[in-house]
């Protein structure tokens, strides 16, 4: 079994103590030793990484991930990618999350039925390099829904996947669970983006949602809900949805429902997109149509006082941010950290924590995972600088000095760990 020893860090363990110094042991797949009392670990046969009191933290959890998303402009290239060209999008992307520091991702959906899967079964079997994933089925919609591309004249694939009825919903879902998805999705309130289902309509009815949602239940498989509108969030809360991402129109009785449900519901805002839309349509300046700055400026004021009301509500928020369209490049997901902070009234404390303890619970094993503690898996970033500080850091590439999955080093800047001046840990 492996050994190594990471020396003289500070260890931010995401169990809301403050960081304290410590020498910390991996062996094998699992964190073995935290020891506050320095240098008494017995480093027989381990390798020792100096950390000269750099930060040792838990590794990072996109919570809405689509990593078979990349680059697209408009949402009808993700259908007009052939299968195979689009699996090995997929692959790089994986590998794309790790380098940044994300060890575990959770999809929001999949562009096609089997990309995360087959993504998800050669990451776990050491074929490929990524985070550790749950795989979601493409988006389940109603016709005219949110990825509905279709005209009446013209067939057109899309991310997702259109079905009416109770009955296409069961069919959709069966198939996303034989294939072997951890969770599907449902689109149950539209978006701005489409002509005829705007982001405040609830357009999936009860009985449509409730199918899928047993469907998932049978088969011991969680449930992702598209819901900007607050009665689509109310509609999920209801039917049993498990992770409900946007719902920044959410009123005062969603949140109640969502309250009440909290030990059970995760929700994510997926800030980062409508951050990235505002930014460009700046740069645009006098050229942005102004009704769609209107609409993009609207729904970006709701999420950031819904999200205030989420925090102090101890509703689990977990980041992720729609990665994978032109604006919002895969690999930039840590940019959420920065939102939580700076936009939705969140601690460094606390945004990390959704990055990293939360998103370990979303991923189903939170016991395990999401802590620097004893018999937890070693999945961890050593960071050349104080996350605490300056939660931006964990946007450049050069801090991560090293990234460790399942105790082993997926990079190990040897060189930055040799550059940096010797300084104990506890600053002396
Ligand atoms: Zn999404």
């Amino acid at each position: 079994m492996s050994r190594t020893i990471i020396r003289d860090c500070r260890v931010w363990d995401a169990g809301g103590a403050a960081a304290y110094p410590a020498d910390v042991l991996i062996e094998g797949v699992r964190i073995r030793a935290v020891a506050r009392a320095r240098g008494q670990l017995d480093g027989t046969g381990a390798e020792v990484i100096e950390a000269r009191g750099m930060t040792l933290m838990p590794g990072l959890v996109e919570g809405h991930a689509h990593l078979s998303f990349g680059k697209a402009a408009a949402t009808t290239d993700l259908g007009d990618l052939p299968p195979e060209e689009h699996t090995l999008l997929t692959a790089r992307n994986a590998k794309l999350l790790l380098d940044h520091g994300f060890t575990s991702a959770y999809s929001a959906a999949s562009a096609k039925l089997r990309l995360d899967i087959v993504i998800r079964n050669a990451i776990a079997a050491g074929q490929i390099p990524g985070p550790r994933l749950k795989a979601c089925g493409p988006e389940i919609t109603v016709t005219g829904g949110l990825g509905d591309e279709r005209r009446a004249h013209m067939y057109r694939e899309s991310f997702a996947v259109i079905a009416d009825g109770p009955t296409e919903i069961v069919k959709w879902a069966r198939l996303c669970c034989r294939e072997g998805a951890d969770a599907i999705k449902l689109n149950i309130s539209g978006d701005d983006l489409y002509k005829a289902a705007k982001g405040e309509m609830t357009v999936m009815s009860e009985g449509e949602i409730r199918a899928g949602v047993e469907v998932a239940r049978d088969f011991h498989r969680k449930v992702n809900a598209h819901c900007r509108a607050a009665e689509s969030v109310k509609r999920a809360v209801r039917c049993g949805v498990d992770v409900i991402y946007h719902c920044e129109y959410a009123d005062d009785k969603a949140l109640d429902l969502l309250e009440r449900e909290k030990h059970r519901v995760f929700v994510g805002p997926a800030i980062g997109l409508p951050v990235a839309v505002r930014e460009s349509l700046s740069a645009l300046n006098a050229e942005a149509d102004p009704q769609v700055r209107a609409l993009v400026d609207r729904g970006f004021e709701a999420a950031t006082r819904t999200y205030e009301q989420m925090r102090k509500r101890g509703i689990r928020v977990v980041i992720g941010g729609d990665y994978g369209f032109d604006v919002t490049p895969q690999g930039a997901n840590a940019r959420d950290i920065e939102h939580f902070v700076k936009l939705l009234g969140y601690s460094p404390a606390e945004a990390l924590v959704s990055a990293t303890r939360v998103g370990a619970e979303l991923m189903g094993i939170g016991d395990e995972l999401g802590l620097v503690r004893e018999g937890y898996l070693a999945d961890l970033l050593l960071v050349d600088g104080d996350p605490l500080a300056d939660v931006s850091i964990l946007q450049r590439r050069e801090r991560l000095v090293a990234i460790l999955q399942n105790g082993n080093f997926h990079k190990l800047d040897r060189d930055a760990l040799a550059r940096r001046p010797v300084r104990r840990a506890a600053g002396e």
